[in-house]
């Protein structure tokens, strides 16, 4: 029978060939039609994940069922409790580590980092020409709830980004959207762009964006 967490499994497997999880990093997490979200557990890598490589948490981090006896929700939970909560239409929020959105991280010293104005951006629905798009750019910090108290405090003062993500410096991106296939588009073309922007420096291109 099908269950949200096969689609999160894909996007695990897909995202670890990409390089973006390493070790057992990062987290993926989709509503259940049981109540409150799956989400990766704790030390569960993200290229070899099964069913039992879940729990079920509520909106307020609670425990709700477990995919295997004793296994915790990541210690990332919060960020994705702070999407659901901020963003009610949220189908399923992926944070990963990939080495380019480190990398464009540096590239801002302010709260909000430019994309480069890339065909893609279509993905997002951005359409009109040469866009000016920013993604919100958080501080990072070891404790996790401090990134989810920035990101709420970010978001839920500010209309909704154009690009459902966020960029934790020196950390990864975060990015939700309305069912997991399409959060999983949506990482790989905000990845597309991000590669694009370290490659274009590395380059020696002329950023006009
Ligand atoms: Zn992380």
């Amino acid at each position: 029978m099908a269950d949200e967490r096969d689609e999160l499994i894909r996007a695990g497997r897909l995202f670890d060939r990409r390089g973006w999880v390493e070790g057992t990093g990062g987290n993926l997490s989709a509503r259940a039609a049981a109540g409150g979200f799956w989400i990766t557990a704790s030390g569960s890598h993200k290229g070899e994940l099964t069913r039992e490589d879940f729990v079920r948490v509520d909106i307020d981090g609670t425990l709700l069922e477990t995919g295997a006896p004793g296994r915790r929700p990541s210690a990332e939970v919060a960020i994705h409790q702070t999407v659901y909560r901020l963003f009610p239409q949220t189908g399923a929020v992926y944070h990963v580590h990939s080495t380019e959105a480190n990398v464009v991280s540096l590239f801002s010293n302010g709260p909000m980092l430019r994309l480069a104005p890339l065909e893609v951006l279509k993905g997002f629905r951005v359409m009109e020409d040469n866009p000016r798009v920013e993604i919100p750019l958080l501080p990072n910090w070891s404790n996790v709830a401090q990134i989810a108290a920035d990101m709420h405090a970010r978001l839920a003062n500010s209309p909704p980004p154009r690009i459902p993500a966020a960029l934790i410096r020196l950390h990864g991106i975060t990015v939700w959207g309305p069912d997991a296939l399409t959060a999983r588009h949506y990482v790989e073309l905000l990845e597309y762009i991000l590669r694009f922007m370290v490659q274009a420096r590395s380059a020696g291109v002329e950023e006009d964006w």
